[in-house]
């Protein structure tokens, strides 16, 4: 173990699976107090039992502010401070043509992806500028950055959390709080085994298929590649940096593209076939 977060308090929404879980493993070996947030009580539990002592699961569901803010107190009232919260619980929301997509699963889609990072900045806010320190850190997308990459209400979210992002940065700077964003490309996770083949637990094939479509030659994302970045604007190392978007998508923004399109974007109906 080394000591990157020694001392530290984090809360982790979506803690229970995939990338927040990666982020709930690293953190720990990293020395810091994990409160684990998420709606699936019985992985989460597990999760904090393995990781010991320094780990506590908490019932929240995001799209309930009231919850959201009785999480993070819960990590104020166990170790007096709250150093990092990280907004990354998520689902895939609406998908199809914006004529087909309900106003309900419209604004169900808000709900868990946007409104749920406004609710975590919300209540980070007084206890952090109380302290004078604290590192927000929200779970956006490529798709926060670039049209044509995922459904259209996830994209509208995740372009509205890097807003918000800048926004609060802007805000909480003269605080000392640092608000960064995440932006990874597809991502071996169970959300998108799930999108993929409609089995959560089809993580090996996941990974083949991004390891396929990856615009870097043969590297899948893994949920690892975007713990790693949490752990940069979590820690005091990145204590310079306030209101960015930390990429880890394989150069895809930069322009690089991979030689076979992803499945999302065969489904979506975003690849012209040859000849077409
Ligand atoms: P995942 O399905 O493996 O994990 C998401 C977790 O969020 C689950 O444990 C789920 O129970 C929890 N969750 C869902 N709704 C919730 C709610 N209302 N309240 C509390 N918890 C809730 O998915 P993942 O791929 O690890 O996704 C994590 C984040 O990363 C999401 O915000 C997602 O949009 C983002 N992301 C994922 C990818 C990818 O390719 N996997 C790429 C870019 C961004």
């Amino acid at each position: 173990m080394s000591e990157r977060l020694q001392g530290k308090t984090a809360v982790i929404t979506g803690a229970a699976s995939g990338i927040g879980e990666a982020m709930a493993r690293l953190f720990a070996r990293e020395g810091c107090h994990l409160i684990l947030g998420d709606v699936r009580a019985e992985a989460g539990q597990a999760l904090a039992r393995e990781l010991g002592d320094r780990a506590r699961f908490v019932h929240c569901d995001v799209t309930r502010p009231e919850q959201v803010e009785a999480l993070l107190g819960a990590a104020r009232d166990w170790q007096a401070h709250l150093d990092i919260v990280i907004n990354n619980a998520g689902i895939v929301g609406a998908v199809g043509p914006a004529e087909d997509v309900s106003v309900e699963d419209w604004k169900t889609t808000m709900d868990v992806l946007l409104n749920s990072v406004f609710y975590g900045m919300k209540y980070a806010a007084p206890i952090m500028k109380a302290q004078g320190f604290g590192s927000i850190i929200s779970t956006a997308s490529v798709a926060g950055i670039q049209g044509g990459l995922g459904p259209t209400a996830y994209t509208t979210a995740k372009h509205g959390v890097i807003g918000l992002t800048k926004a609060m940065a802007a805000e909480l700077s003269p605080f000392g709080v640092r608000v960064n964003a995440l932006a990874p490309y597809a991502t071996v996770t169970p959300l998108v085994a799930k999108a993929y083949f409609d089995d959560y637990a089809e993580l090996a094939a996941t990974e083949r298929q991004l390891a396929e479509s990856s615009p870097l030659k043969g590297r899948p994302g893994r949920a690892e590649d975007v713990a790693l970045a949490a752990l940069w604007l979590a820690s005091d190392e990145s204590g310079h940096t306030s209101g960015m978007t930390l990429t880890t998508d394989a150069g895809y923004t930069a322009g690089a593209r991979p030689e076979v399109p992803t499945f999302a974007q065969r489904e979506a109906g975003l690849v012209r076939e040859e000849g077409a």
